[in-house]
């Protein structure tokens, strides 16, 4: 990978995250580039429906599906077909994510503000959404699982979800990723993939036979640039998780790291996308040699190789020199990876200064690959820098929550007058005679 020494780098704390989140480069094409592609096929959807949806199928999947709903049986005959080690290894990732996502539901709760004052936060779940699979350059059969346990533990009565239709499966979704969703319960399954597929879930999709797929409230789910940029797109029309665009991996490693380990994290993540980022941030020279030689050693019997070595070649894959553990951090923060491995001596310390991540991984056993099956944390991550104002996909944004508040007569007239003395001040006299209309009785 290519070095970029930023040691000379002292930007002022204030400036830190601002001038290390412009020196460690991120992909050439960004999101707003990719929105250009994606506006016209997201009018085409809203205005021509299921057509429009299976024509961009044809166009960008290279098939056109013979219906965009799944039928039953295929889910059924997927399971069925489903080999029973994949199956096990997908109810251990279901079971620990549950866990986890059960744990981090919150519950309603009721605040006394003063005798007969009563102001309840209630939770309660999204009613519909629409979960995007990608299926274009892996089946990620373990991003149902990443979408679906946390809106089935949040209660969400209305689960749909979407995954590119495959030339080789005759225009369905991987088989895989059926089963995965007839596994979990999930029966709403439509052959759509990108844009097409988000916009089918924002607008929703007709056809001359009727509504073939009705709007949804949220959509979540990681996906290619164009499915981050969709996103970005129909936020508004739609709520959206995160932009979960192309993949990205920072290493926070120290001379103590073990070469090998960090290279095949790095490996790990660049495997997804010839645009995913992986860097390496390491204040030891030694280090960043020994990871150059072990990712030369271990890319040349990996699968996917080419992939690989177009996503570490790329301007957005880097090591970063930088002085000492103090700046690593500062440029972690800067840069706001999606994945931040942190594996230096004193790693937990190191991880608890970490302000700006999708996820953090600590110490030399925790591989991000962990996270992306089986850890028990979610792998559905913002990426492009957005970790700094977004968070990870979890059960939490499956969930709304709305202010139910209860007065009595008496709670009222003893706050009425502030009420309409701030109504006055505003210049909303209305509002305050609402009050005055009950306490003056
Ligand atoms: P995908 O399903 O995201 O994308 C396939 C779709 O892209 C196609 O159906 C097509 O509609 C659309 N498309 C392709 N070329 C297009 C073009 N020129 N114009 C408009 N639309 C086009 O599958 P993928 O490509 O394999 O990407 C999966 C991505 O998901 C990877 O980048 C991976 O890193 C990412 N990912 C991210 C996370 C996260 O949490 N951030 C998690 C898992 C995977």
């Amino acid at each position: 990978m290519r070095r970029l020494d930023l040691r000379s780098l002292a930007p002022s704390a204030d400036e830190a995250a601002t001038v290390y989140g412009a020196a460690v480069p991120r992909a050439a094409l960004d999101v707003e580039h990719a929105l250009a592609a994606v506006r016209p096929i997201c009018d085409d959807v809203r205005e021509r429906g299921t057509v429009a949806v299976l024509d961009a199928g044809e166009r960008f999947d290279g098939v056109r599906p013979a219906q965009l709903r799944v039928p039953a049986s295929e889910l059924a005959a997927a399971l069925a077909g489903l080999d029973p080690d994949i199956r096990s290894a997908l109810e251990e990732s279901i079971r620990r994510l549950r866990v986890t996502s059960e744990r981090e539901l919150e519950h309603s709760l009721t605040t006394d503000v003063a005798t007969g004052a009563t102001v309840e936060r209630r939770i309660v779940p999204m009613q519909r959404v629409g979960l995007y699979v990608p299926g274009g350059l892996a089946p990620l059969i373990s991003t149902v699982v990443m979408n679906a346990v946390p809106a089935q533990v949040a209660g969400v009565p209305g689960i749909a979800l979407a995954s590119p239709p495959q030339v080789e499966f005759g225009g369905l979704p991987h088989p895989s990723i059926l089963a995965a969703c007839a596994l979990l319960g999930i029966d709403e399954v439509y052959a759509a993939g990108g844009a097409q597929a988000l916009a089918m879930f924002a607008y929703g999709a007709a056809s001359d036979d009727g509504i073939d797929c009705r709007p949804v409230n949220l959509i979540t789910g990681p996906g290619n640039i164009y499915v981050a940029a969709a996103k970005r797109h129909l936020q508004g029309t739609v709520s959206i998780d995160s932009e979960a665009g192309p993949t990205e991996i920072a290493v926070i490693a120290d001379r103590s790291a073990d070469a090998a380990f960090v290279a095949a994290d790095l490996i790990s993540q660049a495997e997804h996308d010839p645009m995913a980022a992986s860097v390496l941030i390491t204040d030891s020279e030694t280090l960043a040699d020994a990871v150059d030689a072990e990712l030369a050693a271990q890319i040349g019997s990996a699968k996917h190789a080419e992939r690989i070595r177009t996503a570490l070649e790329g301007v957005q894959s880097a090591t970063v020199l930088v002085r000492d553990v103090d700046q690593a951090v500062d440029v972690a923060n800067g840069y706001a990876a999606e994945h931040l491995e942190v594996q230096t001596a004193d790693s937990s310390a190191v991880a608890a200064r970490i302000v700006n991540a999708g996820a953090i991984f600590v110490g030399p056993f925790t591989p991000v690959s962990l996270g992306d099956y089986a850890a028990g944390s979610n792998h559905v991550l913002p990426t492009a820098g957005c970790a700094c104002h977004s968070s990870g996909l979890s059960v939490r944004a499956f969930c709304r929550n709305m202010h139910v508040v209860t007065y009595s007569d008496a709670a009222l007239r003893e706050v009425g007058d502030h009420v309409v003395t701030l109504a006055e001040a505003e210049n909303l006299p209305s509002h305050g005679a609402a009050v005055s209309v009950r306490t003056s009785r």
